[in-house]
């Protein structure tokens, strides 16, 4: 009978604060502008852009800075605390230098921590919580932006051995907290879809296993009831674009050592979304969908979460190419074939790793039906042409030259650089042109006709219509062949 009458009531209230809490999260969604850190703009951000804004919140009452660490080089670690709740949340990001987009979402969060908006919910997540940040814990890596720390190691495999000093800061300070959720904050490749879908995985989570069996305890339990809360506000902005990371044990990671050791660990991995190389738009997921993380946290309204949802999540799978070519005929020895062509546009970095351009690569050929890519071209009826060679010092319109099927161009090369800005390649006097051959590995530069005449060119893994004005696509860039 008490059951009867209280059932009603409890799920009236749960579906009041999933109400409250939609508001919550849509009005974060909204007002991000104002609390995004402007100076983070790219993903190549290195420990020195972030010493004022540190700077900047040692001088703030709000905020706690204490320098925890250093790096092999010498880099500070710092973590940087708030709130005046029993609870302690601990959240590190950037372990792996070249994985930055929590970094930068963290230092939005600070914005937003420090603002005046927000009153309420804030009160209610620095009553109960303490925070604590521990933004780029691997800045020798971010410098250079790698994977690895100085010392090439992975600082992810370290957790047992303990021989990095940023794996030791992170050990002494999951100690101390005693957190009772830990956010480990990571990128995953761009080629990661939702399992047997299209859809790029922007966000996966992982309730991170403690050990291999994948036991499911209460503290991985409640990990696993964050993780469904937090996929369904993503769903709001990124339908179907979440993924559910392997959740195979890893004896030597940080994440499952962490789980092991008793707090609550939820992996976020950034990765792929259309048209945002640079990430913003998930760096913005990240802000949203941590925020609301720590108001389920600090309100429990997490709790009620039935973790069987957890296992609806789809898995991460890798089956996205950045283009994708589909029955494109190809003639080899005098008879023609009907390939798909799988297309990686890889990042090459710059000097200074401060930016990067494109050499892309051929990466798969053949039936690629079971593939999806974030850019199809359905070739049903073109043929692929190969690509001419032309001797010329200037060129003032790579369109016209792309119009006659030329790519490379033969001429004096710059004193150095590998690559030019326009979709072309300028190739040295003695540059000799092979016989044209797809292979997985081959740069991808070639051209497709329709009915006898050229209407795409191909150029470094960029498919360009030619019948448009080449400022009104993207076009990557050429390489140079010395
Ligand atoms: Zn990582």
């Amino acid at each position: 009978m008490m059951i009867k009458k209280l059932l009603p009531l409890a799920i009236s209230l749960l579906s009041l604060t999933i109400t409250a809490q939609d508001a919550l999260t849509s009005k974060l969604y909204e007002t991000y502008e104002k609390y995004k850190e402007p100076s983070l703009e790219k993903r190549r951000i290195k420990h020195n852009d972030l010493k004022p804004l540190i700077e900047q919140l040692k001088s703030n009452p709000k905020f706690e800075v204490q320098k925890v660490g250093e790096s092999i080089e010498g880099r500070d670690l710092n973590l940087i605390s708030i709130g005046f709740g029993s609870e302690n949340i601990f959240l590190w990001s950037q372990m792996h230098g070249d994985e930055p987009t929590a970094t930068q979402a963290i230092f939005d969060i600070f914005h937003f921590l420090d603002s005046p908006d927000f009153k309420e919910e804030k009160e209610v997540i620095l009553s109960k919580l303490k925070l604590h940040f521990l933004p780029m814990l691997n800045p020798d890596g971010a410098e250079v932006f790698q994977r690895r720390n100085a010392l090439g190691v992975d600082i992810n495999r370290d957790a047992l051995r303990l021989q990095s000093p940023e794996g030791q800061t992170l050990k002494r300070l999951r100690d101390s907290l005693d957190a009772s959720f830990g956010f480990n904050l990571h990128d995953q490749s761009r080629y990661y879809n939702a399992e047997r879908t299209e859809k790029p995985a922007t966000i996966s989570y992982l309730a991170t296993a403690f050990n291999y069996e994948k036991d499911i305890n209460d503290v991985r339990a409640k990990a696993m009831k964050v993780i469904v809360f937090m996929n369904k506000i993503i769903q709001n902005y990124a339908p179907g674009q979440v993924g559910r990371y392997s959740d195979d044990f890893e004896p030597r990671a940080f994440g499952d050592n962490i789980a092991k050791w008793g707090t609550s660990l939820i992996l976020i991995e950034s990765g792929g979304y259309p048209d945002d190389r640079e990430k913003q738009e998930i760096r913005k997921l990240n802000y949203v969908s941590i925020l609301s993380a720590l108001y389920t946290i600090a309100t429990k309204s997490y709790e009620n979460i039935p973790t069987e949802d957890y296992e609806k999540i789809p898995k991460n799978d890798r089956m996205l190419f950045d283009l994708k070519i589909t029955n494109a005929t190809y003639g080899l020895l005098g008879k023609d074939y009907i390939l798909d062509l799988g297309i990686m546009q890889y990042e090459i970095d710059k000097k200074g790793h401060n930016d990067f351009y494109y050499r892309s690569s051929v990466s798969d050929q053949g039936d690629l039906s079971t593939y999806y890519a974030y850019e199809t071209f359905d070739a049903t009826g073109y043929k692929i042409i190969p690509p001419k060679v032309v001797s010329m010092e200037t060129v003032s319109s790579p369109l016209e030259l792309l119009h006659q099927g030329i790519a490379y161009v033969k001429g004096k090369l710059p004193e150095e650089g590998a690559y030019v800005e326009m979709p072309l390649f300028k190739v040295s006097e003695t540059f000799e042109l092979g016989d044209f051959n797809l292979q997985p590995g081959v740069n991808p530069t070639f051209f497709l006709e329709k009915n006898g005449k050229l209407t795409h060119a191909v150029i470094n893994g960029f498919l360009i219509d030619l019948n448009k004005p080449l400022e009104n696509q993207e076009t990557g860039n050429g390489l140079i062949y010395r």
